[in-house]
């Protein structure tokens, strides 16, 4: 059975601010069948990868990888925001379109040579992944993957990480 993902995404006229298109996936979450489906997708990518290990930015980059890391029967690592994670932490920044931001992930939390996939519910400018592969890497695993169920085609988040395979399950 095929189920058309693209439906069970809420488009959201202006927020969080004006001019901006939200794409919401809490409607796909919602639909078992759905959800489902979707999962399975991305497991099927992360086993074409040989993954060993998925690592999410908080938050919903964890709604997409845990089911994956279930299925697979793999560990999952949550790179979290400042202040979260209460062992000893590797840190990145990036730019957001004003100021800057970090993200966080244990030191034990890769173990060097692992093969990972970094997962997101989409993929904007890029600046999330980027932070969280450059994570990964500095921990010593190897980013065989990264996946997302929304690519944003304008955004041209695809060029900030052109050197890792991308997998999306649909573009606006
Ligand atoms: P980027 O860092 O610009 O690629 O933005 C991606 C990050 O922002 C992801 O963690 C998303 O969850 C979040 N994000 C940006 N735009 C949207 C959107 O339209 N819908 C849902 N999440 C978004």
């Amino acid at each position: 059975m095929s189920i058309d993902l693209t439906k069970y995404i809420a488009t959201v006229p202006d927020y969080p601010e004006p001019g901006v298109m939200f794409r919401d996936i809490s409607p796909l979450m919602a639909d078992g069948d759905a959800y489902r489906y979707a999962t399975d997708q991305l497991v099927d990518y992360a086993r074409s990868k040989n993954v060993e290990m998925i690592v999410g930015p908080e938050a919903r980059g964890f709604i997409v990888g845990c089911p994956v890391a279930y299925e697979l029967g793999v560990g999952f690592a949550p790179a979290r925001k400042e202040g979260k994670l209460p062992r000893e932490t590797v840190k990145a920044t990036y730019d957001l379109e004003y100021g800057k931001s970090a993200l966080y992930l244990h030191k034990d939390a890769i173990k060097p040579g692992q093969r990972v996939l970094v997962t997101d519910d989409l993929l904007a400018t890029g600046g999330t992944i980027s932070a969280t592969i450059q994570l990964v890497e500095e921990l010593g695993g190897i980013v065989v993957g990264t996946a997302f169920i929304i690519e944003l085609k304008d955004l041209h988040g695809r060029d900030k990480i052109k050197d890792y395979d991308l997998f999306s399950l649909m573009e606006f």
